[in-house]
This record gives structure tokens, C-alpha cells and sequence, in this order.
């Protein structure tokens, strides 16, 4: 507890935020506090789960407008303490944590679908709506976001803003960033500001980006205006099994250097065709590596698309063809992965590596991450597919997993391993040329590389969280930035 529960600051504060924003949305009994202590982060999960306790809020409150996230953001500058906001708290990465207790902010009051504009096909909407909620809304009006990340059912639209999220059909539609046209920001002094409201232009730097990424530590992003896209007409996948992980990845990237512009691609490592894909479609992969791609848009065009595809995966780099059905049950399986029976889950010890890379780089950084973790870890399992292609690259979704019974008893020693993984194999990435990360953000877990990741322009990013944030109350100790 910041504030001791039996002192009379405990009560100004609360009088204060009850006065603000009312009683009903002021919380503070202890199991809100615990619901809000733990997020998707490995460690606090493992802390919890063997009775340790886990930094608590001493508040958490549910605004449900700009205007009463600045009054408590005003309330909180006043008596110094720390605000966090929390989305859906499916991060990662420990962003949405308390650390330092206070006031957690839960933004999920804040969710109505503005405006849906059909002319210039933009949708404006609060940020604390879960994403597949904004999706249905947008679906029924004969559009779509095509946002579509596997957290779509749990995650809010503030939440992939604040760690620049990316969905299932990123490599057409691009990374949420590519989505924003403009942002409504509360900013940690309480003043509310929107930036420009469209996203190209000469008018000076881009204060839309700033915020994008900044995970809490600039403002509260409270409402904002997305592109929306035309449902299409047709979407169609196919499937390929290459020989190796190498020949699938050749043949993945002249794809993309085709510029024939895929809706998704999705290639599985060796190891992982083995095991998770043979797994969810239940008939047995039993070598090389699988990989998935889909066009979306008029037939037409998407039969032109497909078929040039085809030349390149067959005729060139002898693909052996699982078809428009292998390539549908994956789109249709997507999501699978995360159920449980799948997904993995404590007592196992597990992290995702999330890293992005060039093409010239991608193979060595997979090498180099591999190699690290089984020569100081032989206990441990890495498998790895690589999601979210670009004109000049792709990003690899590396995982490690520990068994429990690999996985020490004490809680000190379990976090102590999972770090030194996390540290070895994120050095070795960054020594072949990747950028840790591409979507699931920085948080805690990976603040101690920001530094390393910025060099000198570190100070740049620490002198506008100093401006914005002269009293360092937003979501401290997260991004690297200083803690509480
Ligand atoms: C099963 C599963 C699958 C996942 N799949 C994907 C995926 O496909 N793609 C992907 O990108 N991520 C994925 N994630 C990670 C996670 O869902 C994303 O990081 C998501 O963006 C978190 O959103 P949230 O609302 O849960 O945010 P939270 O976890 O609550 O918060 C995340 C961070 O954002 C900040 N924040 C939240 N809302 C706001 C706001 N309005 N203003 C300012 N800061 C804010 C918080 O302070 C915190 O730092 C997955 C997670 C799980 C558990």
C-alpha cells in the first residue's frame, strides 16, 4: 500500500476520487486489487501462483470519459501517486502492473463506438472497447478493422495502441499504427489534447506517433479514429510443405518481394510443424516446414494473386501443396493455438521471444537465438514460427518452454532463470540485427534494453517524459524510463 488504509490520506484521496468520477466507480476491495495485480507476464503469474504476494493498487477506478480521466489524473498529481492505466491486462510484458501501487486506471468504462464514417471509411471510438466488440460493431455497419490478433476477445483498442499491436492480417493491413488517423491523449498533468486528424501531412512532427508505443508512461489515449476497410469479397488461403526451414523462408520472402501484397503469412519452424500444427489440424506433419498464405479482396483479383503464388511455391521452390483446405483450416484453426490444451500454462515455464528482423538478418537471428538457449539450457524447448511479413522482412515468434519440473521450486530462482534466458537470447537477436520487439511492447520485462536500444538518443525519449510528466506519476518504472 502507498497509502495506509487506516490513515486519513487514504480517505482524502478516495473522498477526492469518489467526488471526481463517483462511488460506484471507485474500487478498492482486495479482490479487485488482485485482479489487477497480475497480467499475462510470466513472473508475477509464477509469484502469485506460489503464494508470494504481488504489488496491489491502492485504488481502481473506472472512468468513463476524457474529462474524468483528467480530473484524476489531476487528483493524482496533487497528492503525488502513480496512476497505471489497464486495458484488457492481456499484456505481456507486465506494463499494465502496479509496481509502485496507487491508482490503477481501468479504461474499461471507456468504450462506445463513436462514429462509423463511411465516406471516408473511419471508425471513431473510445479506447477501453475490446477489440472484437469495435470488430462486430464495424462488421454490422459492412466494414472491418482488420485488426484480428489472437487477443482479440480479451484486449482493448487503448491497450494495442499503447504497445502498437499487430493482428492476423497485418502484412496487407499493417501494424495498428498503420491504422490510426488521429488520437484523443490525456496527458499525465490532466490536459487533453488531440493530434492532427489526419495521418500525412507537413505539418511538423507526428505527435500521433508519439503516443503510440508509449504504454502508458505519455497519457491516457482515450478515444480514437481508425481506418476501416470494405468487407471482402473473397478470402482465400493455401498451404505448402517445404523440404526445410530455410527453402520455405526463401520462398516466403520473394512473396513478398513479389509485391503480390498477401493478406497473411504464417511459416512454422521444423519443430514447430512437428509438434503445434500437427497438433490443432490432428493429422500428423511428420517433416519439413509448413507455411500458410491468404489474399483477400474482389475474386477476381484474388484468383490472380493465388495463382501467381502458386507459381512461386511450386515451380520454384518445390513446395508440396496442402491446398485451399490445408490453407482454410489454418485460418479457420487460428486462433487455437491460445485455447487451453494448447497454449501453455504454469507449471511450465515459458516466454516469447518477439522479434523482427530483414530478410538478410531473420535466418541468423533465429539461429543465433536457437543456439543460445539450447547450449545454456538443454532442458528447455524453442520452437518458432514467423508472422507479420513485410515488403523488407518478417518477424519471428520465438518461444522457449520449461517443463515444471525443470523450473525451480524457490520463486527467486525461477524468475532468476527466466531472466537470464530472456537476457541471452535477446542479446544474441540484437547482435545478428533484430529489434526486440515487434508487437508485444517493452513493459517491464524488457526495460533494462531500452537503453541499449536507443544509445544517445536515450536522453531525447527521457527529456519529453520529464516535459510531459514532471512528477513522474505515469505508469513509472515501464519503457525503461525512471521508477516511483
Ligand atoms: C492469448 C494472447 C494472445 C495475444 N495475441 C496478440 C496478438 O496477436 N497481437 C498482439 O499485438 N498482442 C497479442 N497479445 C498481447 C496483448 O493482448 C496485447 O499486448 C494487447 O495490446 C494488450 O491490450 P490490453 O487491453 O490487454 O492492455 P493491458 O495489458 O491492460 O495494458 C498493456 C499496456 O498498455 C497500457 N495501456 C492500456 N490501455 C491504455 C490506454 N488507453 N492509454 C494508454 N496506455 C494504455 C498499459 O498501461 C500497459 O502498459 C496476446 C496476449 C494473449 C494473452
Amino acid at each position: 500500500m502507498l497509502v495506509a488504509k487506516d490513515s486519513y490520506m487514504y480517505e482524502m484521496i478516495r473522498t477526492e476520487l469518489v467526488d471526481a468520477i463517483g462511488a460506484e466507480f471507485v474500487h478498492t476491495c482486495d479482490d479487485d486489487k488482485l485482479g489487477h495485480s497480475i497480467d499475462y507476464y510470466w513472473i508475477p503469474e509464477m509469484w502469485h501462483d506460489r503464494g508470494m504476494p504481488t504489488p496491489k493498487p491502492d485504488f481502481i477506478v473506472h472512468p468513463g470519459s476524457a474529462e474524468e480521466v483528467a480530473k484524476i489524473m489531476k487528483i493524482a498529481n496533487q497528492y503525488r501517486i502513480p496512476v497505471t492505466p489497464w486495458g484488457g491486462g492481456s499484456g505481456s510484458q507486465g506494463g499494465a502492473l502496479p509496481v509502485y501501487e496507487g491508482i490503477i486506471l481501468d479504461t474499461k468504462r471507456m468504450n462506445k463506438l463513436i462514429k462509423i464514417d463511411k465516406e471516408s471509411l473511419t471508425v471513431t471510438c473510445q479506447t477501453g472497447i475490446i477489440a472484437r466488440h469495435l470488430e462486430w460493431q464495424c462488421n454490422k455497419a459492412g466494414v472491418s478493422t482488420m485488426h484480428l490478433p489472437a487477443s482479440i476477445a480479451c484486449a482493448t483498442i487503448g491497450g494495442f495502441l499503447a504497445h502498437r499491436g499487430t493482428g492476423v492480417l497485418s502484412t496487407k493491413y499493417g501494424k495498428i499504427e498503420d491504422m490510426v488517423m488521429s488520437l484523443e491523449v490525456v496527458t499525465p498533468t490532466g490536459e487533453i489534447i488531440r493530434t492532427l486528424p489526419v495521418p500525412r501531412h507537413a505539418s511538423g512532427p507526428d505527435l500521433t506517433m508519439l503516443f503510440l508505443g508509449s504504454e502508458g508512461t505519455l497519457g491516457v489515449i482515450t478515444e480514437v479514429t481508425l481506418k476501416v476497410h470494405p468487407m471482402p469479397e473473397a478470402r482465400e488461403f493455401r498451404a505448402y510443405v517445404f523440404k526445410d526451414f530455410h527453402t520455405a523462408m526463401s520462398a516466403g520472402a520473394e512473396l513478398m518481394r513479389s509485391r503480390l501484397q498477401p493478406c497473411a503469412m504464417r511459416l512454422y519452424d521444423e519443430t514447430e510443424t512437428l509438434t503445434h500444427v500437427s497438433k490443432v489440424f490432428g493429422k500428423q506433419l511428420d517433416k519439413g516446414a509448413y507455411l500458410v498464405f491468404g489474399f483477400d479482396g474482389p475474386k477476381e483479383i484474388v484468383e490472380l494473386q493465388m495463382k501467381y503464388a502458386r507459381e512461386i511455391m511450386e515451380k520454384k521452390y518445390n513446395g508440396e501443396d496442402y491446398g485451399s483446405q490445408g490453407g482454410m483450416d489454418w485460418w479457420k484453426n487460428k486462433y487455437k493455438f491460445f485455447y487451453p490444451g494448447f497454449m501453455f500454462h504454469i507449471p511450465q515455464a515459458f516466454g516469447t521471444l518477439d522479434t523482427v528482423a530483414t530478410f538478410s538478418d531473420i535466418e541468423n537471428v533465429y539461429w543465433a537465438m536457437k543456439n543460445v538457449v539450447q547450449e545454456n539450457f538443454p532442458q528447455a524447448r524453442f520452437i518458432g514460427h514467423f508472422s507479420h511479413w513485410y515488403e523488407w522482412g518478417c518477424m519471428l515468434y520465438a518461444r522457449f518452454i520449461f517443463e515444471g519440473k525443470d523450473v525451480p521450486a524457490d520463486p527467486g530462482e525461477a524468475a532468476a532463470l527466466y531472466n537470464r534466458v530472456w537476457d541471452m537470447a535477446i542479446r544474441a537477436a540484437i547482435a545478428n540485427g533484430g529489434v526486440i520487439n515487434e508487437h508485444h511492447g517493452v513493459g517491464l520485462k524488457l526495460g533494462r534494453y531500452v537503453k541499449d536500444l536507443y544509445g544517445s538518443a536515450m536522453p531525447v525519449l527521457e527529456g519529453i517524459k520529464k516535459q510531459l510528466d514532471p512528477n513522474n506519476i505515469m505508469n513509472p518504472g515501464k519503457l525503461g524510463f525512471k521508477g516511483f
